[in-house]
């Protein structure tokens, strides 16, 4: 019987400032318009995450692709994930430096690798040999970001807490409005009852060269299955790693809870265990969702049969 499709995505969860909130409903809503055409097509649910997360990308807006916050030596290092409900196939990559859509490399790992994860040089040869373009790393440079490590950097030098790693002494509140958090993901059904999910980020500002977060990770920042959900992470990504919350989450759907209850536990747990802060998305596969926050905001947009919303809180849902 086919089901009515359904795209989620978000566009990360910080405080984002008032004169940044248009551009973030503008870049969700220009990526749910991508994925969500696809899916009235009759195309499949990877394919619809996999459009939805290179328009978000491909937004300079946010941290993917593009514009991402700079490592440490002032680099673009991007992670993304891509997870097939269906055939639980999946495909990452890491530390991919000259890639403008690394949510396309991860395709190709999901569609033409036995293997599910690639990382730095090997995953740029391996998305070259399918035909994907090596660009030079300053295309992914933006000045705002120059400036904003510099900014971060002399906060360092001076002595003033590392914000990315605000730790469990702060309330999400407060560690929120420290570090901001835009990295991308979606989750969608299909026609056919399938689900999929993809992550895609720069990371965190100012990160050591190297370093992997939690979105580009199977069941940390991304996960799907059919048999229980589908799910999208963003925030602080060491804590959300080590209780590999994506994972804790569908499984909690598998148990036979809502995903509406199951995303602010979530979250809830996040916080009460480690004191990190972020946001999800999650979606089952008889198209009931969830989605929480424990920052001040999150950039969501929604399309189902009602047509497309988006929102900047979860109360706006
Ligand atoms: N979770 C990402 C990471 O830690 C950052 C984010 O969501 O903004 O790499």
């Amino acid at each position: 019987m086919p089901h009515s499709p359904l795209l989620l995505v978000h566009g990360g969860a910080w405080a984002i400032p008032n004169d940044m909130v248009e551009a973030h409903q503008r870049g969700v809503s220009n990526a749910l318009a991508a994925g969500y055409a696809l899916l009235q097509k009759g195309a499949s649910a990877v394919d619809a995450v996999e459009a939805a997360v290179a328009v978000l990308e491909d937004d300079d807006i946010f941290d993917a692709g593009r514009g991402s916050f700079l490592t440490r030596d002032g680099r673009v290092q991007l992670d993304a994930l891509l997870m097939d409900g269906a055939t639980m196939r999946a495909g990452g990559v890491a530390c991919v430096e000259r890639l403008h859509n690394p949510i396309h490399a991860a395709r190709l790992v999901l569609d033409k690798s036995p293997h599910v994860y690639f990382v730095g040089q090997g995953a740029e040869e391996f998305a070259q040999s399918h035909g994907m373009k090596l660009i030079d790393n300053s295309e992914l440079v933006l000045d705002r970001e120059r400036l904003r490590l510099q900014q971060a950097q002399a906060k360092e030098r001076a002595g003033l807490p590392d914000l990315t790693f605000a730790g469990d002494d702060k309330s999400p509140e407060t560690a929120a409005e420290l570090a901001s958090h835009d990295t991308v993901g979606a989750v969608a059904l299909d026609a056919n009852g399938n689900i999929a999910a993809a992550t895609s980020t720069g990371g965190t500002l100012n990160k050591a060269p190297g370093r992997v977060g939690d979105s580009s990770l199977i069941g940390c920042g991304c996960y799907a299955d059919n048999t229980s959900a589908a799910v999208s992470l963003t925030g602080w990504g060491e804590p959300i790693m080590k209780l590999v919350l994506g994972k804790w989450a569908v499984d909690r759907v598998q148990q036979g809870r809502a995903p509406e209850q199951v995303a602010p536990d979530a979250i809830a747990y996040l916080y009460k265990r480690l004191g990190g802060h972020g946001g999800i998305i999650l979606l089952a596969p008889d198209g009931r969702c969830g989605i929480a926050h424990n920052t001040p905001r999150m950039a969501w947009g929604l399309c189902d049969a009602r047509g497309p919303r988006t929102g900047i809180v979860i109360e706006d849902m």
